[in-house]
């Protein structure tokens, strides 16, 4: 089965020692991962997630997975997919496309802009990993998502392959992203923080754990997540951020790149899929350019709040503070509900 991997192209990845952030998280095992996690720990944390998936458990509040060790994976030679893939997210829906998790620190921003990255490639181990795991999962799977995108793209009077639904749309859609206006785009929103450490917008730090974003009343706060648990501190606290305008010309490129990357991202179509159920062609036309304003707009607050957490807000949005805004944003929308799933 093939895995699409043009949305990899140009990218660069090395791992950041002591980052650990992709371990903050409850990753999925599979059945097969599960007996061997068990042969090696047989009281492993494993909890249910749902009637069919086990994952392992994370620390309370916030905390790491339960296997991180001193900024390590105590069971590296076991780990589960999700954690072999990263940052690799792949996306089965019509077909299985990869993509970078931007929200990684060891991978750079540049290919947004049209630049390669200085050092090419450092992926290799996690495509075959993740071809590895498609190969697992099987073409049923796949199938069944395609049958059901087929049939939805029925019903909205499109007879074409999903393929070229998917063209056609995202021929419409780039010339639409050079032109969107960052003025009017809606505010950025985050989570309030009682919906559980665990669920909010994870951002690297270069100083210390990975950092949350979360909401209380009109305040944002900046938390700092320990990989013990534990009720974490507000880092920084202030007002939701007003919108810092205009952009510095690369911070614009920046931006606009990161939107044209959404655009080609199969997860896209299936947020809105799962999200609108649009009826008709123009109106799943409209629920992706809402959907990309959105993005937008969280990429620029985000961005501008996570800047004035280290600076003195200079009155304008330049490319440090919008790359902090793409990474603030990227693994909680992918980490949104779509029609399909990630594998
Ligand atoms: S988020 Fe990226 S840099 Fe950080 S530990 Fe995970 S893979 Fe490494
Ligand atoms: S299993 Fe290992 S790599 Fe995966 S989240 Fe846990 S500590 Fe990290």
């Amino acid at each position: 089965m093939d895995l699409d991997t043009r949305l990899i192209e140009g990218f660069d990845f090395v791992c950041r020692p002591g980052c650990g952030l992709c371990c903050f998280t409850t990753p999925r095992v599979d059945g097969r991962e599960e007996a061997q996690i068990r042969q090696l720990l047989p009281s492993a944390p494993l909890i249910e997630l749902s009637d069919q998936e086990v994952g392992i458990e994370a620390r309370p509040y916030g905390g790491a997975c339960q296997f991180l060790s001193a900024s390590r994976c105590a069971i590296r030679h076991v780990r589960p997919s999700p954690c072999r893939i990263f940052p690799i997210s792949v996306h089965l829906g019509f077909r299985a496309q990869a993509s970078i998790v931007l929200t990684c620190p060891g991978v750079s921003l540049e290919p947004l802009t049209g630049r390669p990255a200085a050092a090419r490639g450092g992926l290799e181990m996690e495509l075959e990993a993740a071809r590895a795991r498609l190969h697992v999962v099987g073409t049923e799977r796949l199938e069944r998502y395609r049958e059901a995108f087929d049939a939805r793209r029925a019903a909205r009077g499109f007879s074409g392959p999903a393929e070229a639904e998917a063209r056609a749309l995202r021929s419409r859609l780039h010339p639409w992203v050079d032109t969107l206006d960052p003025g009017t785009v809606p505010s950025g929103e985050i989570p309030p923080v009682s919906v559980g450490l665990e669920r909010l917008p994870l951002v690297p730090s270069s100083t210390a754990g990975p950092l949350a974003l979360g909401r209380q009343g009109a305040r944002w706060l900046l938390l700092e997540l320990r990989a013990e648990g534990g009720r974490p501190e507000p880092r920084f606290s202030a007002r939701a951020p007003g919108r810092l305008l205009p952009m510095a010309a690369d911070a614009e490129r920046l931006w606009r790149g990161y939107l044209h990357y959404w655009v080609e991202r199969d997860a896209l179509l299936g947020i809105v899929e799962a999200a609108a159920e649009p009826t008709d062609s123009a109106e799943f036309e409209q629920g992706l350019k809402s959907e990309l304003e959105e993005i937008a707009g969280e990429v620029l607050d985000r961005g501008a709040f996570l800047a004035s957490t280290v600076a003195t807000a200079a009155g304008r949005l330049d490319a440090p503070a919008v790359a902090l805004g793409i990474r603030a944003t990227d693994m909680d929308l992918l980490d949104r509900s779509s029609a399909g799933e990630r594998l």
